[in-house]
């Protein structure tokens, strides 16, 4: 049994993860081991005026501020930072705000708090590496008349639609643009006016002289820029252009010092644009050698789970669950508030490696990880989830009145005896858990039911002698007597020797609590194989709200505190709706997978 929490989240040896070996490479052959670095993202002259690069790598987390972070980022964010942090690198927040239109502060701020609650930081020897695309717009733009004047760029005044028609096909090589043969000099003198705002949006755009012919359709002339009015979010209505998605990229890669780019699978053919681009901006004196170099790994999709930003607004649009951090939510404010632990989430990820396939991970593995973090740590404590009363019929003749109440007590953990000791009381009636009677018992079943004798853990042994029952035939109360002399921990409390052991609270001193009994929120692992739609396959059991009885000392605990509740599963104290008067508690997982086939 592991009792340091990260032994047992953190298994040895690591997974395989291509990606390490390459960096061991560059390591070794020094590869990267000239660099310098200006203290701050800068051009070439930057940073050869600094000192030699104090990271040995440097990679980079760079969402979109544009929605919440899910647990596919939390996979990029794990291995980014990870391969940093094993490797004696730096990784950088970065956000990628190149796109004027969908980006928000709200999601900046709220990018950072998840990847700071994941237990990452982008501090590093006394710097903040939080950086922002569009701090890079004037550099951006500068590369752009360098490109032009060296006759790698030019301005394309076609409609979009010719352009497109002139693209060509995997099969079919593009034509040249009209435009293609400008002077450097004329396009140098367009590309001003795009900037001045002389053009109407759409009016032209930048493109890369490469290959109208290259078998590589990304190579076929792409986008540099376009002309847009749009109001940033950082830079204001300073710019009517803005640099493509494509072309930024590897520019901010390069400005950051970055060694080694790791994004997924889908940008692999844009790897040979993005080896073009640095190589004639490092060729034109503009960025520092060694160049960032791009690899691509696979997504991480999870089982039962959607995770494209589009599909989760549409969950939260159309209130099929109650907002971003809906505990049924795959974003990290969704995952925090149903109580996963950053550590889980953590080991999930590092766990699944880094390979060059797209991986659908079942879910059982993430609670699995959950279950491996808690088991050793969180405190245990009874909850009856679905109750009924048992009333001991032969207390007041066994303890003199009905009012007595037996102290009773429990180990907060059963190996950390330094969380010390739980209390509370047994008295004449307790809540037991409905399903723990039964008139007839089924062949295994050794809870209650007449004639039967069970423990009520870590109180006395009692004998079943029958129940209450009102008149459409729903269980009332069951009825038992206290069995004297057998209770835990006194001497021969075992004497009376019994099959099953249930757990309760008792009636005087138990907490009243909405306890959320969440699961999967999709009945099938690929919500959306063979292109169904989600909204098909919800599960209707995704959420319910039980009325419980919890053991007294849970009503005062602070939000977001974890406990096994015994033979129910994990819980945690909701982060925003628990109260000391009206506590709250949501099922993180049960004990065991019940999904499992
Ligand atoms: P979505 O498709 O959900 O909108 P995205 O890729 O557009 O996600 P970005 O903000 O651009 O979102 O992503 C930031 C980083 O996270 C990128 O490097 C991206 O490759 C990575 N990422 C996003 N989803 C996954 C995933 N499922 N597995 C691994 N990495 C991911
Ligand atoms: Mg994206």
């Amino acid at each position: 049994m592991a009792t340091d929490p990260k032994a047992a989240v953190n298994p040895a040896p690591k997974p395989s993860n291509f990606l390490r070996g390459i960096i061991e490479r560059d390591l070794e052959s020094g590869a990267y081991a000239a660099r310098h670095f200006g203290g701050t993202p800068g051009d070439a002259a930057h940073h050869q005026a600094g000192p030699a690069d104090p990271a040995r790598i440097r990679t980079r987390f760079p969402p979109e501020p544009n929605g919440y972070l899910h647990v596919g980022h939390a996979k990029s964010i794990c291995l980014n930072f990870g391969l940093a942090q094993d490797f004696g690198g730096v990784c950088h927040l970065r956000f990628d705000d190149t796109n004027p239109e969908k980006e928000e502060q709200e999601f900046v701020d709220a990018i950072q708090e998840a990847v700071t609650w994941l237990g990452f930081d982008w501090n590093a020897g006394g710097t903040s590496h939080l950086y922002y695309a569009s701090h890079y717009f004037d550099f951006m733009y500068r590369a752009a008349e360098a490109l032009v004047e060296a006759g790698l760029a030019y301005v394309d005044e076609q409609s979009a639609e010719d352009m497109r028609a002139r693209r060509g096909d995997f099969n079919t090589p593009g034509t040249d643009s009209p435009y293609r043969s400008r002077t450097p000099a004329e396009n140098l003198a367009r590309l001003r006016e795009m900037k001045a705002g002389g053009l109407p949006d759409g009016g032209a755009v930048l493109r890369a002289k490469i290959d109208m012919a290259a078998a590589n359709i990304n190579l076929r002339d792409p986008t540099l820029y376009r002309i847009k009015r749009a109001t940033h979010h950082n830079t204001g209505d300073r710019w009517c252009i803005y640099p493509m998605y494509t072309y930024a990229h590897p520019i901010e890669d390069a400005l950051e010092n970055i060694t080694h780019s790791i994004c997924t699978l889908e940008f692999e053919d844009q790897r040979p644009f993005y080896d073009w681009l640095l190589e004639s901006l490092a060729d034109l004196g503009l960025l520092a050698r060694p160049l960032p170099k791009q690899y691509e790994f696979g997504r991480l999709n999870l089982s039962y789970v959607v995770t494209s930003k589009r599909k989760l607004r549409e969950l939260v649009m159309e209130g099929i669950v109650e907002g971003w951090d809906d505990p049924r939510m795959p974003t990290l404010f969704g995952m925090r508030r149903r109580g996963y632990t950053p550590a889980s989430i953590r080991a999930m990820a590092d766990g699944s490696g880094a390979s060059k396939t797209n991986i659908w991970l079942d879910y059982g593995v993430l609670d699995g990880c959950l279950r491996s973090d808690l088991e050793g740590q969180a405190p245990r404590a009874m909850a009856v989830l679905d109750p009924v009363k048992l009333v001991l019929t032969n207390w007041a003749e066994v303890f003199g009145s009905d009012g007595f109440i037996e102290a009773c007590q429990a180990p907060a953990h059963p190996h950390l005896p330094e969380l010390g000791l739980r209390h509370f009381g047994l008295g004449r009636e307790v809540w037991i858990e409905r399903d723990d009677y039964a008139d007839v018992p089924a062949k295994g079943f050794f809870r209650l039911f007449p004639g039967n004798k069970v423990r009520l853990k870590y109180g006395m042994v009692v004998e079943c002698t029958g129940c209450e029952k009102d008149a459409a035939g729903a269980l009332t109360a069951v009825l038992a007597r206290v069995v004297p002399d057998t209770k835990s921990g006194t001497p021969g409390a075992d004497a009376v020797k019994v099959k099953g052991t249930i757990t309760w609270v008792g009636v005087a001193d138990a907490v009243p609590a909405s306890v959320v009994l969440y699961d999967r929120l999709f009945t099938e692992a690929q919500p959306e194989a063979g292109g169904r739609d989600f909204r098909e396959v919800l599960n209707p059991q995704s959420k319910r709200a039980v009325t419980a009885w919890l053991e007294p000392a849970l009503a005062g605990v602070p939000a977001e505190s974890r406990y096994q509740f015994e033979r129910h599963g994990y819980f945690v104290a909701d982060r925003k709706d628990h109260r000391a008067e009206a506590p709250v508690f949501n099922r993180i997982t049960t004990l065991r997978d019940s999904w499992a086939a």
